[in-house]
């Protein structure tokens, strides 16, 4: 039985390019006590991979954590294959926003230790204690009261091209990182103030709530389905957009736009811009915020020595790199000294 992708993602790009189908981009997951994550693994990549889904999939004892690229005309294939598996029929699937077919090449289905790659330890505090959950006519509501205390639960490289209008957003490289930082902020407002959260597409907020509830927070509130669901529900139900710029998003589109509004900088010239690259040299990949001008320039590096090193021959660049831990850095922190304009 085939339980790995025989496709590069190249092979995979031209195929999808060639088929010229629509292919929607959608997340989802959801907590639950997993007997076999190796056995729902290989179930999901066996039913999924015949049905053309791709993406990037985690299952833990846990629970289940996916981002996908699903063909349209097989959404409804898909959909009932997930209803057949008692704990994920009628899951909330998010939807993304801006369709890319190529969202996702390869179909990898991993069984990892947790479902949020930089998750917590779930012993402390009983994680299914969460907060209210709130859909955007409500979230809105929340965040005209005075007495509410807005916190982005993403990370620094994430709130810098997009935000929620008055959000506390953490200068944090990982979501447990921010933990402690935002409940020592906010220490004087456990009793009072209505603490509201909000994510990607939810699933940090789900253990996050149930943390501050645990360190004392009586009022915690938490988007539903995150920035993803809540720019739907937005345009559906015509309500004011409190969201501005893009929201970032794990997989080839990087972002997608919510509002028209620029607020992050070219890391290299300081001009606007929330287009994010990775440096185009393959020892660094480093995550950053580039204009179209600097990626000429620079020819899509970060920096001088990357320059350097991208235009030597590749079978030198190989040389170089040998020995040297390149994992997949796709999304390696966009922290670098030689980005001037990095806030
Ligand atoms: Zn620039
Ligand atoms: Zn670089």
């Amino acid at each position: 039985m085939q339980l790995y992708n025989k496709l590069s993602a190249k092979e995979r790009a031209e195929l999808i390019e060639k088929a010229g189908k629509d292919r929607m981009t959608i997340s989802f997951y959801k907590y639950a006590n997993i007997g076999n994550p190796e056995i729902l693994r290989n179930h999901l990549f066996i039913n999924w991979d015949k049905i053309d889904v791709l993406g990037r999939i985690y299952v833990s004892y846990e629970g289940i954590n996916a981002q996908l690229s699903v063909p349209a005309e097989n959404f409804n294939t898909f959909k009932d294959h997930l209803d057949t598996i008692t704990f994920l029929e009628n899951v909330r699937l998010n939807v993304a926003i801006e369709q890319d077919n190529m969202s996702f090449l390869k179909l990898k289905v991993k069984v990892r230790d947790k479902i949020v790659a930089d998750g917590l330890n779930d012993e402390s505090f009983d994680v299914t204690n969460k907060g209210v959950h709130v859909a955007a006519e409500k979230f809105n509501e929340l965040l005209d009261d005075k007495n509410t205390i807005l916190v982005d639960m993403r990370n620094h490289y994430e709130s810098e091209i997009g935000h929620f209008q008055g959000a506390i957003t953490p200068d944090v490289d990982t979501f447990r990182e921010s933990l402690p930082i935002i409940e020592d902020d906010l220490k004087e407002y456990k009793e009072d103030k209505n603490l509201v959260m909000y994510c990607t597409g939810g699933i940090r907020c789900e253990k996050a709530s149930a943390y501050f509830k645990h360190k004392g927070f009586k009022k915690v509130y938490q988007l539903e389905g995150g920035i993803i669901n809540y720019a739907r529900q937005v345009e559906a139900q015509n309500l004011e957009n409190k969201f501005i710029g893009k929201n970032f998003v794990f997989d080839h589109r990087r972002g997608e736009r919510i509002s028209d509004d620029i607020i992050a900088n070219c890391h290299q010239c300081g001009n606007p811009c929330d287009t994010h690259v990775n440096c185009a040299n393959e020892a660094c990949h480093l995550l950053f915020i580039q204009c179209e001008a600097c990626a000429e320039k620079m020819d899509d590096c970060c920096s001088a020595e990357c320059k350097e090193v991208h235009n030597l021959p590749k079978e030198v660049q190989k040389e170089l790199r040998k020995g040297k831990e390149v994992s997949n850095k796709i999304f390696k922190k966009g922290r670098s000294e030689v980005l001037k304009y990095k806030k």
